[in-house]
């Protein structure tokens, strides 16, 4: 009986599946991998959020594995060694996988097929499995990839998406390959609030989406206590929905909520084109600007009260607690916390990635260090001096300031706008506000600070 391995990597799920649809191809038998890659650097590895996630995701995979009479294999190792190992254990012919954009996916890829082929089998790559539109299928005439935003989505758009594939009705795996105990989920450092994981939930989650929220997308999505927007994040990053079938699913749907929902899928293959083309992107800037950040040691004490949620910018905080609750955040939300830590408080976009990414649930390379850049202007914000006032941005995104009272206990008697401006208020409001810290910077100076060292006085 012919037989290939799959090995899942951020793709976890059996619907619209590219490598597991051609590995069953013809009758094969199928070994579905999953290697808990000891080759992974922390914090992408290391995030108890995302742990947990994936664990949920495992489960599930494996759940719906069984009911269509297979199973899933786990690992823990190197990816290499463990899928060389699966691919003698079941007499392999060939390992199929998914394209991925990251400098250490690109590594991965590399050995593995030089491992592969010097045991004589093949490696296939398929694309459109973790992006709608491949990296390098639409590109400049004169680069390999768009470095700005609105030309990629018009190409983007106009491309055709491949068919949406069904999930396999019958999966067999040959006997002889052992497995990993499936974790149940991991508790240890989690956020209190984090999401559930897994295939099952997520096509939930997006049926209930077309149903009765996307529509509203274009109207809502900034409205922060609203909290309007698909919550599908997770399950794009670890793949157990297809960006393919989302955006086939949504356009079905149509209308000024879904076109605007879609563009937001496609910000998510443009970040992921310019990081296959520019991996080093994941940590050094895309396009300098010579700054010369205040580093964790210079700008301790700011750096201390912004992961903690205590700038005395209640929105700031409302966001950076809502981080630590929930290990997500609202896209506004990301955009001020961003902003308000490398501009307002000029401190290095890294640092702010890399809290982000530790307690993320959909923390991801691509997704994260790009729109750092872009929110510090190092990456592909064509208007990279802009700064976001933590006060209008308020005022504007939670004008009631729900959001604010959501998630800052101190402020939770304080009515209305006016708990954006804490320092406002007087007598007994004031008293109710007590224990909420005072701003740490001035935004006026710190506006100056930033403009300063950007040369724009
Ligand atoms: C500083 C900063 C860091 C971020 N870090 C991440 C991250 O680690 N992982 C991540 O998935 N997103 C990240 N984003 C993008 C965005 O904030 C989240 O994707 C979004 O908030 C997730 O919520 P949602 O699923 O409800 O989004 P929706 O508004 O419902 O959007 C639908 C989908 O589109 C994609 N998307 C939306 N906005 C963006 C965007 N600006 N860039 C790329 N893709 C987008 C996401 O996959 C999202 O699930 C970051 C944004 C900023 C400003």
């Amino acid at each position: 009986m012919p037989t290939s391995v799959v090995l899942f990597t951020a793709d976890l799920r059996l619907h619209d599946h590219p490598p597991l649809r051609a590995a069953l191809e013809g009758g094969h038998e199928v070994v579905p991998l999953f290697v808990r890659d000891s080759g992974i650097a922390d914090p992408f590895r290391g995030a108890p959020n995302r742990l947990a996630f994936l664990d949920d995701c495992l489960r599930d995979l494996d759940a719906g594995l069984r009911s269509r009479g297979g199973r899933l294999v786990v690992r823990s190792g190197d990816v290499v060694e463990e899928v060389c190992k699966a691919v003698t254990e079941a007499d392999a012919d060939d390992v199929h996988m998914a394209a991925d954009v990251s400098a250490y996916a690109h590594l991965r890829e590399r050995r593995l097929r030089s491992a592969l082929e010097a045991e004589g089998r093949r490696l296939h790559v398929h694309d459109t499995v973790t992006t709608a539109v491949a990296p390098g299928a639409v590109t400049p005439a004169s680069s390999d990839h768009f470095a700005v935003f609105t030309p990629y989505y018009r190409q983007w758009s106009g491309r055709r998406l491949r068919d949406t594939l069904g999930a396999p009705r019958a999966v067999r795996v040959p006997a002889g390959v052992g497995s990993e105990e499936l974790p149940s989920r991991s508790a240890a450092g989690v956020s209190p609030g984090l999401a559930e994981g897994g295939e099952t939930l997520g096509r939930k989650r997006l049926a209930a989406w077309l149903r009765s929220g996307v529509a509203a997308y274009e109207d809502r999505h900034d409205d922060m206590a609203g909290d309007a927007t698909s919550r599908l994040s997770p399950f794009l990053h670890f793949g157990t929905l297809s960006p393919v079938e989302v955006v086939h699913r949504v356009r079905r749907v149509g209308g000024p909520g879904a076109e605007a929902f879609v563009r937001q899928v496609a910000w998510r293959d443009f970040h992921r084109q310019v990081l296959a083309a520019r991996t080093d992107a994941a940590t050094a800037d895309y396009r300098t600007k010579h700054d010369r950040w205040r580093s964790a040691r210079t700008a301790r004490e700011d750096v201390e009260a912004w992961r903690a949620g205590r700038t005395g910018y209640p929105v700031v905080d409302a966001a950076m607690r809502q981080l630590r609750h929930e290990g997500w955040m609202h896209n506004r939300a990301r955009l001020l916390t961003a902003s308000f830590l490398a501009k307002t408080l000029y401190v290095d976009w890294r640092i702010g990635a890399r809290h982000f990414l530790d307690l993320l649930v959909d923390g991801d390379i691509a997704n994260n260090q790009l729109n750092w850049q872009w929110v510090a202007g190092t990456g592909t914000d064509t208007r990279p001096n802009r700064v976001l006032n933590p006060l209008t941005q308020g005022k504007r995104h939670d004008p009631d300031g729900a959001y604010v009272r959501r998630w800052v206990p101190e402020l939770a008697d304080i009515e209305g706008g006016a708990v954006h401006e804490p320092w406002k208020l007087s007598g007994r409001d004031r008293s109710a506000a007590a224990g909420y810290p005072d701003p740490v910077v001035d935004l006026a100076e710190g506006l100056a600070r930033f403009r300063r060292a950007r040369g724009r006085e």
